[in-house]
């Protein structure tokens, strides 16, 4: 018997669709999750994919997410834009705010979007790359539940909080990286302790504070960030961003009134727009980057961010996905 089942990216999203509707998603809601969660699958961005359906709804069944909410956009300063996402998921919000971002970022040079009172699950260059195709350059960094102690600490208090970033090319798909800023993603731990595998000594601590590289440890524990005490700082400045700057909830605020049904938690997200064209030299900025990249690529095992994932959505429009027959099984029963 297999263990993966194999899906068009049309069956993907009528499977996602139909079980989202079922459970309380309207169809804004349900359509606008559909686009992320699909096209992460689409991307080989599988962590991010149909994965993390089951947590979706385990949010609309217990009421922590409202799936019919209707996000709010407004515009607060002559650069910054505003989505109340009304307790819905991020998805909506971001779809509902990124267009208000480009018009502002052309208009003014730099823009920020700010989306508060979201649930967010999903990867971050999904978004960041909508405003990079309109040829901007982006920013985006949300907070999480708390997970990560801080450099030199031993409890969980930042999120696994990631930064992603993207830059426009020429005739090409953007550079673009996404990236948690703990050591190792959450998922990882997960599934090294399902497996029975150890992990890297420097990914987290026990209960007591102890290195350790037993995974069950760590997530009595918490996770370490990436690169020591410079993680650590990169990780407080996405807590102070999509926190601080935007009025919401910081992580161990965030988890302190989560409900733990394993969906997302409650915060915010930021996300900058800048216009190179308005920056630089308009004429030149274009090829300027494009030579940076041809320098780079001269290095055999050098590779830009992002280039996977592009790679990967060039062929899965053919061939389809495979997804793990258990998650699979678990999707039709939510979906009865
Ligand atoms: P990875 O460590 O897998 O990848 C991080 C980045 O590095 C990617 O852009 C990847 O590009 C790039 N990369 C990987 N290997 C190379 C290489 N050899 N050379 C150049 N670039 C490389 O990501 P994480 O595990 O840290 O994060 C996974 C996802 O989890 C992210 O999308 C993040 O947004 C999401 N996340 C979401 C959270 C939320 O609250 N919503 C919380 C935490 C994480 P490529 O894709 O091309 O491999």
């Amino acid at each position: 018997m297999s263990d993966t089942v194999h899906l068009s990216l049309d069956d993907l999203r009528d499977l996602i669709k139909r079980c989202l509707t079922r459970n309380g998603c309207d169809d804004a809601n349900a359509d606008a999750i559909v686009n992320n969660m699909a096209w992460a699958d689409a991307n080989a961005a599988t962590s991010h994919g149909i994965f993390r359906l089951p947590g979706y709804v385990a949010s609309l069944k217990s009421g922590k997410v409202d799936g019919k909410a209707a996000p709010d956009v407004s515009v607060i300063a002559p650069a910054v834009a505003r989505v109340d996402g009304k307790g819905g998921f991020a998805p909506l919000a971001l779809e509902r705010g990124i267009g208000k971002l480009v018009e502002l970022a052309k208009a003014q040079g730099i823009a920020a979007l700010s989306l508060n009172n979201i649930h967010h699950f999903a990867a971050l260059w999904p978004e960041v790359e909508k405003v990079v195709e309109h040829d901007l350059c982006a920013l985006a960094v949300t907070a999480a539940s708390p997970m990560v102690a801080p450099a030199g600490g031993t409890k969980p208090f930042f999120g696994t909080n990631p930064i992603a970033f993207g830059w426009p090319r020429k005739d090409q798909p953007p550079v673009v990286f996404d990236m948690a800023t703990a050591r190792m993603a959450r998922g990882e731990i997960m599934i090294a302790a399902r497996d029975g595998h150890t992990v890297p000594d420097d990914a987290g601590i026990d209960e007591n504070g102890n290195p350790t590289t037993d995974p069950n440890e760590i997530l009595k524990g918490a996770q370490l960030p990436f690169g020591g005490y410079k993680g650590s700082a990169i990780s407080m400045m996405v807590e102070l961003l999509a926190g601080g700057l935007i009025g919401d909830l910081f992580s161990y605020e965030s988890g302190a009134i989560d409900n733990k049904d394993g969906g997302p938690p409650r915060g915010g997200e930021l996300i900058l727009a800048m216009d190179p064209a308005r920056f630089g030299n308009p004429d030149t900025w274009l090829d300027h980057s494009e030579d940076f990249f041809a320098e780079l690529a001269k290095q055999s095992g050098a590779r830009l961010p992002g280039s996977r994932r592009h790679k990967a959505r060039l062929s899965t429009p053919e061939t389809g996905v495979d997804i793990p027959k258990t998650l699979y099984d678990k999707v039709l029963e939510l979906s009865d």
